[in-house]
């Protein structure tokens, strides 16, 4: 049977992980953060010592890293190696890490044929920055998920601050600004809105209105 994909694109911190789990549930379709899997490996790189820069040190310490997803009560968990780290890769460093290292072809590659899998085997809302252009092209539906970086900046900082973890505002802003333009600008698989991507601007809607217009588009398609 042939499965429904939807894929979301867009820059750091545009809520699209906490939208595409909603809209997931409502689905009933399984969700897939990439983002997640590229965390995964970028903390296997730091704890390994492996310099961001160190593009030789990546590919040959790759086959040594292993990451799966497993499904409990419909959450996505990322096993690295078989070690749970869902509780260990949402730090801004690994995020850092983990945009400095994703452009590397081989990484892109080894992630790429699970995400692909996973899509041709069930139904999946999949979040990151090249699903709709490289990872699923032929998805039913694309979005390409945006909002101001102020807004973006800010909504991260109430995240973090609410985990108790201390930042400066604007520090994140240019964090997040930065990791943008390294994801724009980075010639293998740069984030892009892809032609046939509806393009969402959230700044303005909440959370449950942008999950909503998504529901919407995805009943008009199915
Ligand atoms: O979405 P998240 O912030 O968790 O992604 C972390 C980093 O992983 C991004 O900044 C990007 O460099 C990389 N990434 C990617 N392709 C994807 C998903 C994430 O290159 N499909």
């Amino acid at each position: 049977m042939k499965t429904f994909n939807i894929a979301i694109d867009g820059p750091a911190g545009a809520g699209k992980s906490t939208i595409a789990r909603l809209a997931a549930k409502e689905l009933g379709f399984v969700y897939v953060d990439t983002g997640a899997m590229y965390r995964a490996l970028a903390l296997f790189f730091l704890r390994r010592g492996i310099a961001p820069g160190d593009a030789a040190g990546i590919r040959a310490a790759l086959p040594e890293a292993e990451v799966t997803l497993r499904y409990e009560n419909g959450e996505q968990v990322v096993l690295l190696n078989g070690e749970n780290v869902n509780g260990l890769i949402r730090t801004e460093e690994v995020g850092k890490m983990a945009s400095v290292t994703s452009p590397i072809p081989a990484v892109r590659e080894k992630l790429r044929e699970l995400q692909q899998k996973l899509a041709g085997e069930t139904d999946v809302i999949m979040d990151g920055r090249d699903i709709g252009t490289v990872v699923l092209p032929d998805a039913d539906l694309k979005i390409y998920l945006t909002a101001d970086v102020s807004i973006r900046a800010q909504r991260r900082y109430l995240e973090l601050v609410e985990r108790g973890e201390a930042c400066d505002r604007d520090e994140l802003e240019r964090e997040i600004a930065e990791r943008d333009r390294q994801d724009m600008s980075r010639t293998v698989a740069p984030l892009k809105k892809a032609d046939d991507a509806v393009l969402l601007d959230g700044s303005q809607l909440t959370v449950e209105q942008t999950k909503d217009e998504i529901l919407r588009l995805y009943r008009s398609r199915a």
